[in-house]
C-alpha cells in the first residue's frame, strides 16, 4: 500500500510498512521515505500524518538528484556509468561500466558473493572451524547472522562494497558464534584474538552502512511527483 498525498501542489508518494504496536511514523530509509503503522489505521489518518512531515520529506527528496551514482567497493568510491550498448558489465579503472543498474547489481553481488565465501573459509581455517555452510543474501537490515546448531553462516552481499577490514570482521564475529552462540565476555575474547578492534568496522558501518545498503537509491520520481 502506498499513501498519496498533494501538498504545494506535488503528488508525495510514501509506501506503507505494516508494523506491530501503536505507534506511527514516518522514516527516512536508505532506500526511500516508509510509513510505519500498525494496520486498521484509517487511510486520511494516515494521509494527514504523510501530510504533516510532507515539507521535510520533499526537501530530502528533491536533494537527491545531486546525489551520484558513486558506491562504494572494498571501501573505496568507484562510479557506475550505464553504457546501453555494453552486453555485459565490465570494470574500467574506478569506474563500472554496465548496460543498466539491474545487471550492475548482478555483477557485483555475484562477485562478492565469491569472494566473501572463499574469505569465510579462509578465517575458518585460521580460526580451527571446520568450514561451515556459507551463503549470501540481501538483508536490508544484518550483515550477517550464524545459526551454529546447523553451522550455517549467511553473509549479506554488500560486505563486498566495505573495506576489506570491515568484511573480515563481520565473519570473524560470525564464525566466532560457532563457539559462542551468544554475545558473552568469553565470545568477545575469542573475536578479539583473531580482531583485536571490532569496534572500528562498527564505526565504518554506522557510517557508511546506510549508504552501502542503500545503494542504488531508487529515482526521487518514484517518490515525488
Ligand atoms: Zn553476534
Amino acid at each position: 500500500m502506498v499513501v498519496r498525498v498533494e501538498f504545494d501542489g506535488r503528488t508525495l508518494s510514501v509506501p506503507v510498512r505494516w508494523v506491530r504496536g501503536r505507534s506511527i511514523s514516518v522514516v527516512m530509509t536508505a532506500s526511500g521515505p516508509e510509513l510505519r503503522t500498525p494496520r486498521r489505521v484509517s487511510t486520511s489518518r494516515l494521509e494527514d500524518i504523510v501530510r504533516a512531515t510532507a515539507p521535510k520529506l520533499i526537501t530530502q527528496i528533491e536533494s537527491w538528484s545531486a546525489v551520484s551514482t558513486d558506491f562504494y567497493w572494498r571501501g573505496e568510491l568507484h562510479g557506475l556509468i550505464l553504457r546501453p550498448d555494453l552486453s555485459t558489465p565490465r570494470w574500467h579503472e574506478a569506474h563500472l561500466l554496465s548496460p543498466n543498474v539491474e545487471a550492475a547489481l548482478r555483477f557485483l553481488r555475484r562477485s562478492a558473493s565469491e569472494r566473501l565465501i572463499s574469505l569465510t573459509w579462509h578465517w575458518a581455517d585460521i580460526m580451527g572451524e571446520a568450514h561451515p555452510w556459507v551463503g549470501t543474501g540481501d538483508f536490508r537490515s544484518r550483515w550477517g547472522s550464524c545459526t551454529s546448531r546447523t553451522r550455517r553462516i549467511r553473509l549479506n552481499w554488500r560486505l563486498g562494497m566495505t573495506p576489506d577490514a570491515v568484511a573480515d570482521a563481520i565473519i570473524i564475529h560470525e564464525l566466532a558464534h560457532l563457539k559462542h552462540a551468544n554475545h558473552s565476555a568469553r565470545f568477545w575474547e575469542h573475536v578479539r584474538s583473531f580482531d583485536p578492534d571490532p569496534e572500528k568496522s562498527n564505526r565504518w558501518l554506522r557510517e557508511f552502512g546506510p549508504a552501502v545498503m542503500g545503494w542504488p537509491r531508487p529515482a526521487a520520481s518514484a517518490f515525488l511527483a
